[in-house]
């Protein structure tokens, strides 16, 4: 199967190659097709699996050149990251076509959006919010629109979006495509579905709630106040042999936390950033600029700001808090392995979240092995009477024994390829 087989056009065939794909992704396959017919479609797809170019490539196709000022497409995504990076791949895959494609979402100044809508737009990217506000003050006209597309659509739910995707719907016109693509089949998903699709074909490239196959994963049992110490010995050895970390997405639960531990890296001198919902958009661009470029080893990022990252090869990312949704832990560990890259996720573990763990192992029907503690020192100018070793840790009384494993755990090496 290659591109030339979904029915693609030159311009965009040509785009392809020349950003380096060669054969397309299974949701691409299945997705691409049905869309270009102008059916609606429902996709389960989790993040990583090229699920942008399955309705960015359609859609530059429909859209065939610019025409007019309004937007003729309009893509609601739940995140500015995830929104900026759509844009991006409109602009990649779109680069043989005259088409103009604009993103609006909060926190940063409206007048270079406003301007860019009076300019003329033929894809409009935006988060629910902004859009919205602009709508309502006739500075946005989705009048045109004839192709909607809900990205991460159970994440626009999660994060409290319905109400305004109602709103925004209400203002388009009734005639008109619709994809949706969500990593998770909920009865609030399916509900919204059936509300706005019609007779849709429907593609699933992994269960859902199946968890990314290529990923590696592993888990630590550690105290809550030794994680930040393991975490520093694990940045400078590795979790099992393989070196020093390069680069590694490290998730906390909350803002506060993220903050907090990326002070403490710089201070174990691990060059970090924190990620989150109160940085403006200007110092979150930033970091995650100086990640992808190197110049950061650790990015600390809560769930909501990790949604939509896309980190070419990112190898490798820690669970610092465990997720309290089990399918938080799925998009999380989605974060690599992304594209056929293999991916490593380390969990640390304490007491109290092994419940948690449990949940997880549950709803992913697959086991996450615990490895030997490794031996790690405590930092922080902690007096040497106060170090406990590995083995202290892993007879400490606040730690329950492993929990029983229903499901083998999967024997796969714990090698950096790409290292
Ligand atoms: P997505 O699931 O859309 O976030 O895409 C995940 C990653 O896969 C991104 O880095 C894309 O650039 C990459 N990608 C998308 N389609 C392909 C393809 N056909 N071949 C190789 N990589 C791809």
């Amino acid at each position: 199967m290659n591109f030339k087989d979904l029915g693609l056009e030159p311009e965009l065939l040509s785009a392809i190659s020349a950003h380096g794909y060669s054969t397309p992704t299974p949701i691409q396959a299945e997705a691409i097709p049905p869309v270009l017919a102008g059916r609606d479609l429902l996709a389960g797809a989790q993040t990583g699996t090229g699920k942008t170019a399955a309705f960015v490539l359609p859609l530059l196709q429909l859209l065939h050149a610019s025409s007019g000022r309004a937007p003729r497409a309009l893509v609601l995504a739940p995140t500015r990251e995830l929104a900026a990076q759509i844009l991006e791949s409109i602009r990649v895959y779109g680069a043989n076509k005259a088409l103009r494609s604009r993103v609006i979402f909060g926190g940063v100044g409206e007048k270079p959006q406003i301007d860019g809508l009076r300019a003329g737009c033929d894809i409009l990217v935006a988060t629910p919010g902004r859009l919205l506000d602009l709508a309502n003050r006739g500075l946005a006209n989705l009048s045109e629109i004839r192709h909607l597309v809900l990205d991460e659509a159970d994440r626009m739910l999660d994060m409290g979006f319905i109400h305004d995707i109602r709103r925004i719907i209400k203002l388009l016109p009734p005639k008109r495509q619709n994809l949706m693509f969500s990593a998770t089949y909920t009865p609030d998903i399916r509900a919204l579905a059936a509300r706005i699709l019609v007779n849709p074909a429907q593609v699933e490239v992994t269960p859902p709630n199946s968890t990314v196959d290529r990923v590696v994963q592993l888990a630590f049992r550690v105290a809550k106040d030794d994680k930040r110490h393991l975490l520093v010995h694990l940045f400078k050895n590795g979790a099992n042999g393989e070196g020093r970390w390069q680069q590694a997405l490290v998730f906390t639960r909350t803002k506060h936390g993220a903050n907090r531990l990326a002070e403490q890296l710089e201070r174990a001198g691990i060059r970090s950033a924190a990620i989150h919902g109160n940085k403006s958009q200007a110092a979150r661009t930033r970091a995650l600029a100086d990640f992808k470029a190197g110049r950061l080893t650790a990015l600390v990022a809560t769930e909501v700001a990790s949604r939509g990252l896309d980190i070419r090869e990112l190898p490798q990312v820690v669970n610092y808090d465990m997720p309290h949704v089990p399918e938080d832990y799925v998009h999380r560990i989605g974060r690599t392995a992304r594209a056929g890259n293999d991916g490593h996720a380390v969990s640390l573990v304490s007491s109290d979240e092994a419940s948690l763990l449990r949940d997880i192992e549950r709803t992913m029907r697959q086991a996450v092995p615990f490895s030997p503690t490794p031996e790690f020192a405590r930092a922080d100018n902690a007096p040497a009477a106060q170090h406990r070793s590995a083995a202290q840790h892993r007879a400490a009384p606040q730690h329950r024994p492993a929990p029983s494993r229903s499901a083998a755990p999967r024997a796969r090496s714990w090698s950096h390829g790409r290292r």
